[in-house]
């Protein structure tokens, strides 16, 4: 599993915030907001990076695919997936990749990092409906119920140490998802909508780049 800086120094080299820790992410304590340059010998201010149309519609999906944990292949799949349904097609592709179960579980706080949150599925720590789940491109349903598996829960030292630790700090759950922490268990309420994804993302630049 990357560790912490290892994670912070994705969003260095994409050039933004990629809110892949959480609360830090949203503190004076982000990296990003206390050295905006790119990582390496030479760093370079963000701002003096100019970049073409079609450098910042590249640059917006690298940004949105290393957010998602989502490989090429899978980007491209969710992104025709998103033109076939009504609506928006940017706003589709992030309803689509915010559904996706890596991106749940660390939503709802049961996970450190996005890339930890992975790591839970990959490993078989995560169920939804009672079943396990272990691909993180899983996309959940309205309705569905996320919940760690019983040979995880017997982990005490790692349950209440990582997941019952994380579940209690102060962030703000999104509106489509309720957590029941005694439990430890996840319901999705509804689907989400564009104002439930808060992270600064201008999906038109990626339309726009799939267009050409
Ligand atoms: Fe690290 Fe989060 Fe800041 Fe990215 S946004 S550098 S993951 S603290």
């Amino acid at each position: 599993m990357a560790g912490n800086s290892a994670i912070c120094r994705r969003c260095r080299r994409a050039g933004d915030k990629l809110f892949l820790k959480g609360l830090k992410c949203r503190t004076a304590k982000c990296p990003m907001e206390r050295r905006a340059s790119t990582p390496g010998q030479h760093p370079k201010k963000q701002g003096a990076i100019k970049l073409s149309e079609y450098g910042k519609q590249l640059a917006e999906k690298q940004k949105v695919k290393l957010m998602y944990g989502a490989l090429e292949r899978q980007f491209s799949f969710v992104f025709k997936k998103a033109t076939a349904l009504k609506g928006v097609t940017g706003e589709n592709l992030l309803f689509l990749l915010e559904r996706r179960i890596d991106n749940v579980v660390f939503r709802l706080k049961m996970a450190y990092s996005k890339e930890q949150a992975r790591q839970f599925v990959v490993h078989g720590h995560v169920n939804v409906n009672g079943k396990r789940v272990s691909s993180p491109s899983y996309m959940v349903k309205q309705g569905d119920i996320i919940t760690i598996n019983d040979s995880t829960l017997k982990n005490k030292e790692f349950v209440e140490g990582v997941i019952d630790k994380r579940m209690n700090i102060g962030i703000k759950l999104p509106e489509w998802l309720e957590l029941d922490k005694k439990d430890r268990k996840g319901t999705v309420l509804r689907l989400p909508i564009r104002s439930d994804i808060t992270a600064p993302i201008q999906e038109h630049l990626i339309v726009e780049l799939y267009s050409k």
